[in-house]
């Protein structure tokens, strides 16, 4: 039976360590916002912008909302970038993606400055982590790390596959797991033979959006499983890539959906705002 690796009590963690050093550092006179933006009304972006806003509340740190109408124009948005950019206050920006169709995305994610970057979706902040360079690191991905690091799972010399290249998991996940030492294999939609990459696999991490979709085939006895996606099926319960109930018995330690990799995401969001109000240089 493997180990459940427990994203909502490490990520609890996280947050609890965080508020203490939010304390410490309002008593250096050392605070600042996170200013969060939402375009648009999608029921699923509110409840993230929610769970966020939350987050900040619990660790003591100020967050400000920003609700703006579906139509708001791209040129509307990059002006209210701008003006957080110039806020001193303001120690991250955070625009909720996705954005409506008539916005570029990548112009948003441009405008803001990289030093408030707390996402880490800036060209300055991805180039920055491709070359071990300090920036932002993007929060699920560094999750996934912290999950790993803080349930004694070693990743030096392991074989890492990840199935998926997205920006934002994917590929900077795999940067991250070379950082750590693993030797890596990013695998996609049309990488051959995927069963049998998956199967060589010490860790494996399912990262490509498919329900259900890792199954026992795909799996090592005694790989470790880290599941990123997640859906809603129709009796509206959630699940993830892998088929739990099939790989849980071969695996040695595996996340579930939700309580996985979910959690960790906002806990390394918080992480980023509270180096950025601390100053660090260093943010890795
Ligand atoms: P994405 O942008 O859709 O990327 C999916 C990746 O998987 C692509 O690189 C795609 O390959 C690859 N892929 C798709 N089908 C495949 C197949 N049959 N075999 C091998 N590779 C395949 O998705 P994403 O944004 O990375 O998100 C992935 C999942 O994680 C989603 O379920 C999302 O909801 C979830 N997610 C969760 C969190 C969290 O906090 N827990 C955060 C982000 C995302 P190509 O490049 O060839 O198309």
């Amino acid at each position: 039976m493997a180990k459940l690796i427990d994203g909502k009590r490490i990520s609890q963690e996280i947050k609890d360590e965080l508020k203490e050093q939010v304390t410490a550092l309002k008593e250096q006179g050392k605070t600042g916002a996170l200013a969060v933006i939402q375009v648009g009304h999608d029921p699923a972006s509110s409840v993230y912008v929610r769970n966020k806003k939350n987050a900040c509340a619990y660790i003591g740190i100020e967050s400000l909302s920003y609700e703006l109408e579906e139509d708001t124009t791209q040129q509307e948005l990059l002006h209210l970038i701008e003006k957080l950019n110039q806020d001193g206050n303001v120690k991250g920006i955070l625009v909720q993606l996705p954005v409506p169709e008539h916005i570029d995305e990548n112009a948003v994610i441009r405008a803001i400055r990289p030093d408030k970057d707390v996402d880490g979706f800036h060209p300055q902040s991805v180039g920055a982590m491709a070359i071990g360079q300090p920036g932002f690191l993007p929060c699920t991905p560094s999750g996934i790390i912290q999950l790993l690091k803080r349930s004694g799972v070693g990743i030096e010399g392991k074989h890492c596959v990840i199935i998926g290249r997205s920006n934002i998991v994917g590929k900077p996940m795999a940067l991250l797991m070379l950082r750590e030492n693993a030797t890596v294999t990013i695998t996609h939609s049309k990488t051959q033979d995927l069963k049998a990459l998956c199967k060589s696999a010490d860790i494996l991490i399912a990262a490509l959006g498919k329900p259900l979709f890792v199954t026992a085939e795909y799996v090592k006895e005694g790989a470790v499983v880290i599941d990123v996606g997640i859906h809603r099926k129709e009796d509206n319960k959630l699940c993830g890539d892998v088929d739990f109930a099939q790989v849980e018995p071969l695996a040695s330690a595996i996340t579930p959906v939700p309580g996985g990799v979910g959690p960790m995401t906002i806990a390394m969001l918080m992480q980023n705002c509270v180096h950025s109000i601390a100053g660090n240089e260093e943010r890795v």
